[in-house]
C-alpha cells in the first residue's frame, strides 16, 4: 500500500547489531524480555517520523506499548497535525502466541519463516538467499512467557485507551495466515485483493 513500516524492535535491534549507545543500552532489557525506558523508545520513533514525508501512511509495529508512549505518540503527532486513525488489537491465546513467537526464525535481510506454519524449503535456511535462519534470544519460550507477562501489565491498558479514543478495531488473530490477513486489511479498511503486495 505504499506505507512506510516502523518497528522499534527492528530499530533496537539494528541498533543492537551496529553497537551503537542506544543499542547497548537496551540489550539488557530486550534479553530479558522487558520494556526499553519510554523515553528512549519515544526519542527513536519521534526521530523516525521526523524523517517521513507527512502524507505517507505509517504503520507502526510494536509500539507504543505503554500509556506514557501512547501520550506521547499523540503529541508528536499533533505537533505535525498528524493522528493515530486506527489501532489494531489481534486477539489469540497465550499458547497459540508462544507457539507462534517460540518457532518464529528469521533471514538476516528480514523474510520471517515459522517452523510450525510457514517453514522454509531446507529447515534452517532463506529460501531466497540460503542464509542460515536467526532464532532470536527473546523468542525461547521462557522469555516470549515472561514478555506476555509485561505485555499484560504494562500494553493491555492501551485496549481501554484507544477504544476511548473511538480508533480500536478488534481482529480475531488466530485463524491461519490468510484469514487473518483478509481480516487484517478490512480493519485498515483496505478491500482484500485491491493491494500492491511489495512481497
Ligand atoms: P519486538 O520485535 O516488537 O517483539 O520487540 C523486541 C523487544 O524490543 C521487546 O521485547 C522490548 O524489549 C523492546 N521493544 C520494542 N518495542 C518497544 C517499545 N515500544 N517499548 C519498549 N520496549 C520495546
Amino acid at each position: 500500500m505504499g506505507w512506510a513500516h516502523v518497528s522499534t524492535g527492528d530499530l533496537l535491534r539494528a541498533a543492537l547489531k551496529a553497537g551503537t549507545a542506544l543499542g547497548l543500552e537496551a540489550r539488557r532489557f530486550m534479553e530479558a524480555g522487558e520494556l526499553v525506558p519510554d523515553d528512549v523508545i519515544v526519542d527513536l520513533v519521534r526521530e523516525h517520523l521526523a524523517a517521513m514525508p507527512s502524507g505517507r501512511g505509517v504503520v507502526l509495529d510494536g509500539f507504543p506499548r505503554t500509556v506514557p508512549q501512547a501520550e506521547a505518540l499523540g503529541a508528536v503527532l499533533a505537533e505535525e497535525g498528524r493522528r493515530v486513525d486506527r489501532v489494531v488489537l489481534l486477539e489469540a491465546g497465550e499458547e497459540v502466541l508462544v507457539k507462534r513467537i517460540s518457532g518464529r526464525r528469521s533471514s538476516p535481510g528480514g523474510r520471517v519463516y515459522n517452523v510450525h506454519f510457514d517453514p522454509p524449503r531446507r529447515a534452517g535456511y532463506c529460501d531466497d538467499t540460503g542464509e542460515a535462519l536467526i532464532h532470536r534470544a527473546d523468542d525461547q519460550p521462557e522469555t516470549v512467557r515472561k514478555r506476555l507477562a509485561v505485555y499484560h501489565e504494562a500494553t493491555a491498558p492501551l485496549v481501554g485507551y484507544y477504544d476511548a479514543e473511538g480508533v480500536l478495531v478488534r481482529v480475531d488473530g488466530e485463524g491461519d495466515i490468510a484469514r487473518v490477513q483478509a481480516a487484517l486489511l478490512e480493519a485498515v479498511g483496505v478491500a482484500h485483493g485491491s493491494t500492491v503486495a511489495s512481497d
